[in-house]
């Protein structure tokens, strides 16, 4: 048997976790660089409603493609951004290029859509969010309601009247709040008597696997309860299959946001959603 606490073990986690160290400092740098190179991009994945098929929104998406390391996912980077910090600055591009492309799709006549965009709880803290948003949506002449804060349970971890006020200050702007990844946090359900929220969105890792395992159906079940009866509206993420779908509309939720209907595109390729509905993956 090999010893696992033996010189060599030390020497294996030593290069591991250095290699793991290198990475992040790299992606530290090479982020930094990106977002003043202009390197990142925003895709956009229409959420359609599923009584009618039609587009309602949208959610931007972070994209990074990096001349030699390829395409880096949010997954790797946003951790690392927000650890740093950069996710500030790369928050407020995120949320000026929303608006500059939801401005564009007004200006060229379409209507009633809104905008997605992913807000980290860093970003509220120490941080004039509200300021920010409203200096946007001046900049930008966007209706307020064009645009959907989509904000995560984690927001509890940090000071919890100065994240209600901030709230409570965004919405008053007019803007849509929505609860990304509902049910995946550790905070406590309390806070949906307290914020200001629109809509829950559903995680992915309930969505799955409905209807066939019956944990994930009774969870999604009492979502749906809990969202009527605060009066927020739903929206399910990761929908694949037309299985899902359908039952996801015996439920009673609102709109659906998955690869059955499109992952995140660019820009252009989102206009065809206002024009193009995609009734064909809709079941009668
Ligand atoms: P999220 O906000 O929950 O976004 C949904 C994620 O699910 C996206 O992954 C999307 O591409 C993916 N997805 C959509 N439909 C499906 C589906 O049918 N099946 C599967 N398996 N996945 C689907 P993505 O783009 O890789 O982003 C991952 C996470 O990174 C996001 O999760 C969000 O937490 C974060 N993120 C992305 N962009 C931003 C950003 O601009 N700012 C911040 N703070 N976070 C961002
Ligand atoms: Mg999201
Ligand atoms: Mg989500
Ligand atoms: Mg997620």
């Amino acid at each position: 048997h090999a010893k696992p606490d033996g010189p060599g073990m030390y020497a294996y986690f030593d290069s591991a976790m250095n290699r793991r160290v290198a990475r992040t400092l790299l992606i530290h740098n090479e982020l930094h660089s990106a977002l003043h190179a202009g390197d990142l991009e925003l895709y956009y994945q229409p959420q359609i409603r599923i009584a009618t098929g039609k587009v309602v929104g949208f959610e931007a998406l972070l994209r990074w493609h990096h001349a030699t390391l390829g395409a880096i996912p949010p997954s790797e980077f946003i951790p690392i951004a927000e650890q740093s910090g950069i996710i500030v600055q790369v928050g407020e591009w995120v949320l000026r290029t929303a608006a500059q492309q939801a401005a564009r799709w007004i200006a060229q006549g379409h209507q009633g859509f809104r905008i997605a965009v992913n807000i980290s709880a860093r970003q509220f803290v120490g941080q004039n969010l509200p300021e920010l948003v409203g200096r946007i949506l001046k900049e930008t002449g966007i209706p307020p309601s064009a645009l959907e804060l989509e904000v995560t349970e984690s927001l509890a971890l940090h000071n919890v009247a100065n994240t209600l006020a901030t709230l409570h200050e965004c919405k008053a702007l007019g803007v849509h709040l929505a609860m990304d990844d509902f049910g995946t946090g550790y905070s406590s359900l309390s806070y949906l008597k307290r914020y200001p929220l629109d809509t829950l969105k559903i995680d992915q890792s309930f969505v799955r696997n409905i209807p066939h395992d019956l944990g994930d159906v009774a969870i999604t079940r009492a979502i749906v309860a809990m969202a009527q009866s605060f009066g927020l509206s739903l929206v399910a993420e990761g929908v694949e299959t037309p299985e899902q779908l359908a039952y996801l509309r015996e439920l009673g939720c609102d709109d659906a946001q998955g690869y059955l209907f499109s992952p995140a595109v660019p820009a252009p390729q989102a206009e065809r959603f206002f024009t193009e509905q995609q009734n064909t993956a809709l079941p009668a």
